[in-house]
């Protein structure tokens, strides 16, 4: 069974028949030459593995066959298992991946389908088949009234689809976080630390702390901590980049790991908020907006990717090639405020929340023009909650703008402005968020103006930014602006600055 389908009520358990327990065997397999080949963030492997051990662990208490194998790869255990039960029929529920699905398909495994999403890739075709344009927000109102969330009768509860318009506050002042819930390891946790750290010199982060946990009893303990603690100032916070020794969480879920290694089910973490929004004093905006990250965007993404393709991954419509900063491995080296703290903190617990992904860590790629293919390797390889199903669309679609705009409409784009609007990283910087050319002047906002010139004609077709394009008409400062680019493209290659 794959890594990330551990649930105990999916269709592959309920399939099994409790009569002919004795007659099956549930098979997970470690692959070594996977886990050795690449810079891994040590707690995303910790993650990933201690969940599965725990699982099959869980499993055998309950009365299961077990055969948990670490093999050179996958398709070398499957082999060894087969010579050994020639007879066997071999099941699997359909993997979240092309490359799982080609090897399952070769190995002649019988599919079922993957009951963990509330939409299948057919049910998400269905909805794309003859629209000129896929707006996730169309998606997402299709998605409230078919799965009846939020609903009204035929409307919207509240009066409006999306309350976003609320839902873009600055980080607050003086604002007291709740605690984190920290979650206890246990002897399989030591140990999968040790055995990693023992057998994969390529590993980069820090060592697991008490951050995540890796047991379904643990995934439930953080859905009811959320839901009691950030789920009413989910909303109005949630674009706000406090400083992580303010709050690396602000008022985010922390549930995607366990949303997608199979711990928890989106279905019964959408009826826990509704539960909980019925209890009267959560804001809608709260829980609208959350809803929507997980009935919408997160459903949305998984649909994309097997709509999009195969090929998708390897979109590069800008033509990007620089190679990935060598500061997405050592954030140490900037001066940058801002990258450093969210690349510290993704080595601290692999894990920062959407907006520094999108509008620190992807802006950079975008601005800088990183080759998508590395970019995409390099957050694949750090983040805790990374799959490919949804590191794809949100990195090549979403991140870096990679498809052309084939899933969003205009690339994430930003200056120090925003960056300086959304978070505390500016005051004490180096640099100065309004200034585009200077020894002081913020790499972003001289990057974003340069990046709009690189591509000032394919923009000006896109009327979602060309009226940013048309501002660089009005500067004055153009030539200057463009000399500070190259220096600042060529010290952040070099790792200087
Ligand atoms: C460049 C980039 C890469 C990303 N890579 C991943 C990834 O590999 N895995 C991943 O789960 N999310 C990814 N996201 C989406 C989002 O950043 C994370 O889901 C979120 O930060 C997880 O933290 P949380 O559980 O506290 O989320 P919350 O803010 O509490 O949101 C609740 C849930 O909504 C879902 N969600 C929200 N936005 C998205 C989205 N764009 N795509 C998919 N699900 C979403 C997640 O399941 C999340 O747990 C990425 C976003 C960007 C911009
Ligand atoms: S000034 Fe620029 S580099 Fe410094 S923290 Fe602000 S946005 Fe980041």
């Amino acid at each position: 069974m794959a890594f990330d389908q551990l649930h105990r009520t999916s269709h592959l358990f309920t399939s099994f028949s409790e009569s002919a327990r004795d007659q099956q065997l549930i098979l997970f397999i470690e692959s070594q030459s996977t886990l050795a080949k690449r810079g891994w963030h040590i707690q995303r492997l910790f993650f990933l593995i201690s969940s599965a051990r725990h699982f099959a662990h869980d499993l055998v208490a309950e009365g299961f066959n077990v055969l948990y194998l670490k093999s050179e790869s996958f398709q070398e255990a499957v082999e060894r298992v087969r010579k050994s039960l020639p007879k066997a029929r071999y099941t699997a529920m359909a993997p979240a991946s092309f490359s799982l699905r080609k090897i399952l398909d070769s190995a002649n495994f019988e599919i079922m389908e993957n009951d963990l999403f509330l939409t299948t890739p057919k049910d998400f075709e269905g909805w794309a088949s003859g629209k000129k344009s896929l707006l996730m927000e169309n998606f997402y109102r299709w998605q409230r009234k078919r799965l009846e969330i939020l609903m009204d009768g035929g409307k919207p509860l509240g009066g409006e689809w999306n309350f976003d318009h609320d839902n873009r506050l600055p980080p607050p002042k003086n604002h007291k976080y709740p605690p984190y819930l920290k979650h206890q390891r246990d002897e399989i946790d030591r140990n999968v630390v040790k055995q990693l750290r023992e057998s994969l010199p390529l590993l980069w982060g820090e060592d697991p702390d008490e951050s995540w946990a890796t047991t379904r009893a643990g995934a439930l303990k953080q859905m009811a901590h959320f839901f009691e603690n950030h789920f009413a100032e989910f909303g109005p916070y949630e674009d706000a980049m406090p400083k992580a020794e303010e709050s690396w969480q602000v008022h985010h879920s922390l549930l995607s790991p366990y949303l997608n290694n199979g711990l928890l089910h989106p279905r019964e973490v959408v009826d826990a908020a509704i539960s909980r929004f019925e209890r009267g004093d959560i804001p809608i905006a709260s829980c609208e907006g959350f809803i929507r990250q997980v009935i919408g965007w997160r459903e949305y993404v998984y649909g994309i990717y097997w709509l999009f393709g195969e090929k998708y991954r390897e979109s590069n419509h800008l033509r990007a090639s620089r190679k990935l900063l060598p500061l997405y491995r050592a954030p140490e080296t900037t001066d940058m405020s801002c990258v450093k703290d969210v690349v510290t903190a993704v080595k601290e617990r692999a894990w920062v929340h959407h907006i520094p992904r999108l509008m620190i860590l992807s802006n950079l790629a975008l601005l800088t023009g990183i080759r998508p293919g590395e970019f995409l390797d390099w957050m694949s390889e750090v983040f805790i909650d990374a799959y490919d199903w949804v590191m794809v669309p949100n990195v090549i679609g979403m991140g870096v703008h990679a498809d052309g705009g084939a899933m969003m409409t205009k690339p994430y784009a930003s200056g120090g402005a925003y960056i300086s609007r959304m978070s505390n990283y500016c005051k004490g910087c180096v640099f100065d968020p309004k200034k585009r050319v200077g020894e002081d002047a913020c790499p972003f906002t001289t990057l974003y103006w340069d990046f709009l010139d690189r591509h000032r004609e394919e923009f000006l077709k896109n009327h979602r930014i060309s009226q940013q394009v048309r501002g660089l008409d009005r500067l004055s400062d153009l030539e200057q602006l463009r000399e500070r680019a190259q220096e600042v493209l060529k010290r952040l290659s070099a790792g200087t600055l």
